[in-house]
């Protein structure tokens, strides 16, 4: 059995959890849930960072002791998980003894092999970033990203030979292309390597300091933040001699955001050489949320949180979106109408459509048993084929980190049956009893669709996936995973599929303040019915004003007979404007009479930004003929 390792950066506890935090988490247990479906063994980690001086000045300003601050804080991030349906197999804290243990352990190592010295140093340190910058990383003699002057520190500290292992660095992720991913980010790291790298500063003086892991050699200092959280990683796999270390870290894929690239990047990797303990397998890179604020929401004066939107449209519409929205590597924009159009467009008519009108159609036309197949037509083996494919896809797009492309393929699997159901018409079908053969054939595709997508939808949705695998009759989710979809037919006919409530219900936009816009679809109507609309090209001959009232306009027309017409437009357009104009009338609606005067068909108009446009042509029309 393959093993597989997936973690998530350890969360700072300075703060609430917020969309970045969700993202990454989110992506660390798709992925775990994909690579279960693949058959693979999988350990996945997250947790939080709790030393430092950004948690001591917090704790400090909410007057709590730091481990009482951490606890709390790190409980909001417990808590959230199980909320986003996160399956992680062990939340760590470095505040717990096993850390420290390892911190330690780690510490002592390279020292002894001669890595860690002692000595001087003066440099601008920024609080906000907790460490120092060097003069080239500073901006007007601010730091860039906090905006906030650095204070000078000079004093007595241990650092970590990081210099001694820049050409050892380069030379790995050279010969290693894929060791940071997507490339842009690796570029990034190279490109930072051009300079000489500084030796990092590792420790930080009790007299300033107090939070933080002791020195195992030096009991007046605490152990530099990042130097003790990067280490998480091991001791979540029970570093030095648990049974996990050796089965999952050599195969450890790191997710990240772009702002810890450095210390992912660079640190980790040369204090791992120095500690003589293999690399990690990958590191992955994602970009941010750009959170959009739509008009309604500075109206309002309230700023959008992305989670309590996840609590407003439910949790897997919102898990979809994040992986559909979102090209892995590169920044994204979250807004509430981006996330509402996906729900209606991908959610409620795609995929919800799909399910319901199969099951809608299996026990209309099966009393809900799932049929025998029996003899298959080109476009039933088309769909089968291409539902294959798309199983195959998926897991190589799992492979290169592409979740959008992986969901952009099952939508054109999803988007396909959709038109196999209209191509093969089985409302037709189920009225010949001659063709109930072909009727069981063309369903039987269709349940045995739905099966292929439950599975591969279920990493991003695991509830919907769920849902839909009930409702095709099926009771044990264990075997529905990839292996299953390497061959078309896993569904057994006789089963009893039942149709539920609707996957994903439409959602309505209605922004404060402004018209509600309704675009309900109308009930599809036929070539006959259409036909019984007589639409004629009119010219206006004639055009005024109905005395009291201050809406309608009386017309006379010509269609090749003369008609009068009323028109409720008094209020957008002047008469003589409309005079000589060749419009749209329709031309057998029955009569009515509006203020006295009887209209003889009626005008076809559309509601414009500023008021109604009369619909016209942009080429000559000759009045009188049809428009159809
Ligand atoms: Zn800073």
């Amino acid at each position: 059995m393959k093993d597989i390792y997936f973690t998530t950066p350890i969360y700072y506890v300075n703060a609430e959890p917020h969309i970045g935090h969700a993202y990454t988490t989110i992506v660390a247990d798709v992925l775990n849930r994909f690579y279960k479906l693949a058959g693979y063994q999988t350990f996945f980690l997250t947790g939080t960072d709790e030393h430092g001086d950004k948690v001591a000045q917090a704790a400090r300003a909410a007057g709590e002791t730091p481990q009482a601050y951490a606890d709390r804080i790190s409980n909001l991030f417990r808590m959230l998980w199980p909320t986003l349906n996160i399956t992680h197999d062990r939340f760590i804290r470095t505040t717990e003894e096993a850390h420290k243990r390892v911190v330690q352990l780690i510490l002592q190592k390279v020292y002894d092999a001669g890595d860690i010295y002692f000595g001087e140093y003066g440099g601008h340190y920024c609080r906000g970033c907790e460490r120092f910058l060097t003069e080239k990383e500073l901006t007007d003699a601010k730091c860039p990203d906090h905006g906030t002057e650095p204070q000078f520190i000079m004093e007595k500290n241990y650092f970590f030979r990081m210099s001694k292992y820049q050409d050892w660095l380069i030379d790995h992720i050279k010969s290693h292309p894929d060791f940071i991913r997507p490339e842009r980010y690796r570029n990034e790291v190279l490109a930072f390597l051009q300079d000489p790298l500084e030796d990092l500063c590792i420790s930080r003086p009790k007299s300033r300091l107090l939070w933080g892991i002791p020195l195992p050699f030096d009991g007046d200092y605490v152990t530099y933040v990042w130097f003790d959280a990067l280490i998480n990683y091991l001791t979540g796999v029970d570093y030095p001699d648990g049974q996990r270390f050796g089965k999952f870290w050599p195969v450890c894929q790191h997710l990240i955001a772009k702002d810890i690239l450095k210390p992912h990047g660079i640190y980790w990797p040369t204090m791992l050489k120095a500690a003589g303990i293999p690399l990690y397998h990958h590191l992955n890179v994602h970009g941010y949320w750009i959170v959009s604020e739509s008009k309604m929401s500075k109206s309002r004066g309230n700023i959008v949180k992305p989670l309590e939107l996840m609590d407003k449209y439910g949790l897997d519409a919102f898990r979809y979106f994040l992986l559909r929205e979102m090209a892995f590597g590169l920044d994204s924009t979250f807004s509430e109408s981006a996330l509402i159009g996906r729900i209606n467009a991908d959610l409620a008519n795609d995929l919800g459509n799909l399910v319901s009108r199969t099951l809608t159609m299996a026990e209309l036309y099966l009393q809900g048993e799932i049929p025998r197949a029996g003899a298959l037509e080109e476009k039933d083996r088309e769909l089968g084929a291409f539902a294959l494919q798309t199983a195959e896809e998926t897991e190589r797009r799992f492979g290169e980190l592409s979740f959008h492309r992986a969901l952009i393929l099952i939508w054109e699997l999803i988007n396909l049956a959709n038109k196999y159901i209209d191509g093969m018409a089985p409302w037709t079908l189920a009225k010949d009893p001659g063709q109930a053969e072909r009727l069981h054939a063309v369903l039987y595709q269709l349940l045995e669709v739905l099966r292929f997508i439950a599975v591969l939808i279920s990493p991003f949705m695991p509830r919907t996936a769920e849902k839909i695998q009930t409702q095709l009759g099926i009771a044990d989710f264990s075997g529905q995973i990839l292996a299953s979809l390497k061959e078309w037919g896993g569904l057994a006919p006789g089963g009893k599929v039942r149709k539920g409530e609707a996957l994903f219900p439409r959602i309505e936009e209605k922004p404060k303040g402004e018209k509600k816009e309704k675009m309900e679809t109308p009930p599809l109507i036929t070539m006959e019915e259409f036909q019984k609309m007589d639409l004629r090209v009119g010219k206006v001959l004639a055009a005024e004003n109905i005395k009291k009232s201050d809406k309608l306009l009386k017309l006379r027309v010509d269609i090749g007979e003369e008609r009068t017409v009323v028109a409720g437009i008094a209020r957008h357009y002047k008469p003589e404007d409309l005079v000589g104009k060749t419009i749209i009338l329709l031309a057998n609606l029955q009569p009515t009479k509006l203020m006295g005067v009887e209209s003889q068909g009626m005008l076809l108009a559309a509601e414009g930004a500023d008021g109604v446009i009369v619909a016209t042509f942009d080429k000559e029309a000759k009045a009188g003929s049809k428009v159809r």
